[in-house]
């Protein structure tokens, strides 16, 4: 397995790295039987997160006696010095470890949350502390909007590290502006959703991408011993695309890249509260069997569905893809509750 210096972390993390998001779906057994295949497979960098559910339970019961061999990161949405340490705290004890190699200021992809996440005596502060008091080793941020995580890595030098979707259906001048501006400020690149939450028809292509893009590490989801096998063989030998191969991933995504959120989320804040972002992504994944009933689930408990759209449209006005939201909200929440809205 290939490995890179996740930027200023210095950490030498596998470029193929684990996302703990789908292992939610496997039950204790497998989900230790399967971060045993990860490691002895040299994947090496495991992320994972306080809001997945029992993922970090599990990616702690999995790594149990083998702790020296990963990088362990973690995140949490804190937006001020309590929550920060509170979360910290609760991941410790969720993964069974003294220490967090990085952990992430989650989820910031509102220009409020940036303001919360850079305040004085707020949570980057709280985790400069934590991280002497050696209970974190680094400190990084994720987020979907690519001109606000340029923003924070800009304005705050402790954010080592940033995570954001990133994919060939996924790009655009913000995300390369991104990506330029952590190179030239040495900050670690770890790309989510290479294969936009598993739409992408080609996965290995896509992630070979995504892989030529000067990441550092990408962490597709995992929860079969095929998709482990298939993707560390990726990591070790990380091809370049051919001329063929491109032409090949680029005929794959052409349906998708005419009706597709980028969850950049410029369409936000919506006046009723709808996560338009969110319900978009839902409604995409749900055509993937081994996550349906998850994403069902998770449509289930929102506080705000398609069914408080009040259709006003403004939302349309602010996507720089022209997308008809309106019209695939509707789509979606038909996928996600087999019901049409009126
Ligand atoms: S059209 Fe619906 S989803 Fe879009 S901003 Fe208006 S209420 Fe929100
Ligand atoms: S609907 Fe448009 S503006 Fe909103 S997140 Fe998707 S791509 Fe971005």
């Amino acid at each position: 397995m290939k490995k890179k210096i996740l930027g200023k972390t210095n950490l030498e993390v596998s470029i193929i790295g684990f996302g703990g998001i789908p292992i939610q779906n496997l039950s204790m057994r497998e989900a230790k039987g399967l971060i045993r295949e990860v490691l002895d497979a040299g994947i090496n960098f495991l992320d994972t997160a306080q809001g997945y559910g029992d993922s970090e339970v599990k990616i702690g019961e999995g790594i149990k006696g083998r702790r020296g061999d990963c990088i362990l990161a973690t995140k949490s949405p804190c937006r001020n010095a309590q929550q920060a340490r509170s979360h910290v705290e609760k991941a410790l004890r969720r993964l069974g470890t003294d220490y967090i190699d990085l952990y992430q200021i989650h989820h910031v992809s509102k220009p409020y949350d940036l303001e919360q996440v850079l305040a004085p005596r707020g949570p980057i502060d709280e985790l400069v502390k934590i991280k002497k008091e050696g209970k974190i080793r680094h400190i990084g941020i994720t987020g979907h909007n690519p001109d606000l995580l340029q923003r924070a890595i800009e304005q705050s030098p402790e954010l080592e590290t940033i995570q954001f979707p990133f994919n060939i259906v996924e790009d655009g001048e913000p995300k390369r502006l991104l990506l330029n501006s952590a190179k030239k400020l040495n900050v670690g690149i770890i790309i989510m959703k290479p294969l936009a939450g598993g739409v992408i028809p080609e996965p290995q292509l896509s992630l070979r991408w995504v892989l030529q893009q000067g990441v550092d590490t990408v962490i597709p989801g995992m929860i079969l011993s095929s998709e482990v096998r298939e993707n560390a063989t990726i990591g070790d030998e990380p091809l370049p695309l051919s001329s063929e191969e491109l032409f090949r991933l680029k005929d794959a995504v052409k349906d998708l890249e005419e009706n597709f959120c980028r969850r950049c989320m410029y369409c936000m804040p919506c006046p009723e509260g709808v996560p338009i972002y969110f319900i978009q992504e839902l409604g995409d994944k749900v055509k993937v069997e081994a996550v349906k009933k998850m994403c069902q689930d998770m449509y289930a408990r929102l506080d705000k569905t398609v069914e408080d759209c009040t259709e006003c449209g403004e939302c349309e006005k602010k996507c720089p893809y022209e997308l008809p939201i309106r019209e695939m909200l509707k789509e979606k929440h038909k996928l996600l509750t087999g019901i049409e809205v009126n």
